[in-house]
């Protein structure tokens, strides 16, 4: 049995920020995997080059910084005139820095914000303006459960990942009669190196596993569904949404 056509993707190109490991890795490979050229993005070009020769498929490598403006322009020009235009945008590249408020440093308060929020503005208007010119593109904002909810120690990144959900609305909302479909994915706890802290402080584990209702950490692959339907046809008529693949996390007290 083949998938629904809704659900066909194939040949379109996706560029996935923040894909050298983790989500953004898992996320390129089921693009590809759903038969995109695939566009990976970090800051190290060496690091790319290994997660590509990893993927299946056509895949190619950008590496420039999301934070960095003329850095996003430059990178998304050549991007697009070595592989072609992109029908898909992921922006993923993120960061977490845990610490008291009242002990934030102003520079961390800049790069969380930079790194998690700033980024999808910038990568995303760039893309934006190629797509809308086209008339046609898909953007998925990576959110977070703490874009709903937060616990002590992660206000910035909360804060950003809160605006990053009103972002996409209003992304909906400029480019949306334009053609470009924008939509958030927002996973709740998963293993990766960015929460290998929490993955091994056991005593937070097992709070992760308790007010989760699916009992379990997420994997990165967990994720991969949703992108894939907001990354298609199904999700045509799917508009500044915000779809959290959570265990359930973020729907009880
Ligand atoms: P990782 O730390 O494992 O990966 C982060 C990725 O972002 C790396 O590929 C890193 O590449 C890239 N990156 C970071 N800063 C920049 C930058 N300035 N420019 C370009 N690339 C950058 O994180 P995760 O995979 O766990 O997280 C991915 C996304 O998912 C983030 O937005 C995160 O906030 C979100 N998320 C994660 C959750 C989790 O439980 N893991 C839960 C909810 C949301 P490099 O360092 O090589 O540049």
């Amino acid at each position: 049995m083949t998938a629904h056509p809704l659900f066909d993707i194939t040949g379109r190109t996706a560029l996935v920020t923040g894909s050298s490991r983790g989500i953004g890795l898992a996320l390129a490979r089921g693009l590809a995997e759903a038969g995109c050229r695939v566009v990976l993005n970090g800051r190290d070009g060496a690091r790319l080059a290994e997660a590509a020769a990893g993927l299946p498929g056509e895949v190619h490598t950008a590496a420039f910084d999301v934070t960095d403006g003329p850095a996003v322009a430059a990178g998304i020009a050549e991007a697009e005139e070595r592989v072609g235009p992109l029908d898909i945008l992921v922006n993923n590249a993120g960061m977490q820095l845990r610490a008291p408020l009242l002990e934030f440093a102003d520079d961390d308060w800049h790069r969380v914000l930079d790194t998690n929020l700033t980024s999808a503005f910038l990568v995303g208007r760039e893309a934006a303006r190629r797509m809308t010119e086209r008339g046609h593109g898909k953007i998925v904002n990576i959110c977070s459960l703490q874009s709903e909810v937060v616990r002590p120690g992660i206000a910035p990144y909360a804060a950003a990942k809160g605006a990053l959900k009103m972002l996409t609305k209003g992304m909906c909302a400029d480019w949306g009669p334009r053609g470009v479909q924008v939509n958030g994915l927002g996973p709740g706890y998963i293993e990766t190196e960015l929460t290998r802290p929490l993955v091994d402080d056991e005593e937070f584990s097992a709070w992760v596993r308790g007010r989760t209702p699916a009992g379990r950490w997420g994997t990165t692959e967990d994720l991969v569904g949703g992108l894939l339907f907001l990354a298609s046809p199904a999700a045509d008529f799917v508009g500044g949404q915000v779809l959290y693949v959570d265990g359930g996390m973020t729907s009880v007290l």
